[in-house]
């Protein structure tokens, strides 16, 4: 049986190591797409050609969308509980998550490798300060991530429950939970999140997943590329 608390094997690290995103099922493929569009002329091919990249270029530019939505993808997410809370405003993913009412074991809690400063202009914004010493903030938010599980393992071995011990865990635990989005619904969350308005944490989850889909839709990847958003 498997750990729902381990990467999958084709999985990308993130947060220096500490986070992970892996894909581990997929539904379609680019040819999908352009067989989806095309389903209304009641022909269907078996591979991509020249014209079909055209077709898919067309598609995602003027924004026809169903056919996107006949390629999905499932990805196992190992990830800070405040970005958790992020992603699941993507109200068209399905989500599954382990639940701390069921399993008190394999706890994990964020560090962060580096801390940004408060921006002063955008009231949602973090800097990055190169001359800004860290060392003493990352090692307070080490050890209240151990004290609080400290005080989290003694109230459960007090008897207290499981579903009440939890509320004095850290928005920095570790969660896992498994994510399963279409394609079309996907290229909004990787707009979103891959942005430079978006918190640096999500942001690293974001360009993850494009790496592990590229290889699925490669035209797709060079069709944002082309247009300068990266991939
Ligand atoms: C940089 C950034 C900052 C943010 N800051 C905040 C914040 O301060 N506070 C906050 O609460 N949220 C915040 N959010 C979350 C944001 O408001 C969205 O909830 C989140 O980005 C999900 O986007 P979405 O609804 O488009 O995606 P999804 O939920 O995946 O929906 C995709 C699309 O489906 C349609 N849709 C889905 N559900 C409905 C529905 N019930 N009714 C109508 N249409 C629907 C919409 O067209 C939607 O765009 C922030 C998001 C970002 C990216």
């Amino acid at each position: 049986m498997g750990n729902i608390n381990l990467p999958p094997k084709n999985h990308v690290k993130v947060l220096g190591g500490q986070g992970w995103v892996g894909l581990i099922d997929q539904l379609g493929t680019e040819t999908s797409i352009v067989n989806a569009a095309r389903v209304s002329f009641g022909k269907i091919k078996d591979e991509m050609d020249d014209k079909d990249v055209k077709l898919l270029s067309y598609l995602i530019e003027n924004k026809h969308t169903s056919p996107m939505e006949h390629v999905a993808f499932t990805f196992s997410i190992h990830c800070p509980l405040f970005i958790r809370g992020q992603w699941h405003r993507h109200r068209t993913w399905s989500y599954n998550e382990i639940s701390r009412r069921y399993t008190d074991v394999d706890m994990e809690f964020y560090t962060p490798t580096k801390i940004r400063q408060q921006a002063i202009s955008d009231r949602q914004a973090s800097v990055d300060s190169p001359d800004f010493d860290d060392t003493k903030q990352k090692a307070l938010i080490a050890s209240h991530n151990d004290t609080s599980y400290k005080l989290y393992r003694n109230l459960l071995e007090s008897g207290v429950s499981r579903e009440q011990a939890r509320g004095v865990l850290p928005q920095n635990m570790m969660v896992s939970f498994w994510g399963t989005v279409n394609l079309n619904n996907l290229l909004h969350f990787l707009e979103l999140r891959d942005s430079e308005h978006a918190q640096w944490e999500i942001k690293e989850y974001a360009k993850a997943i494009k790496q592990l889909i590229k290889p699925v839709i490669p035209s797709v990847a060079s069709y944002f590329e082309s247009r300068g958003q990266g991939w």
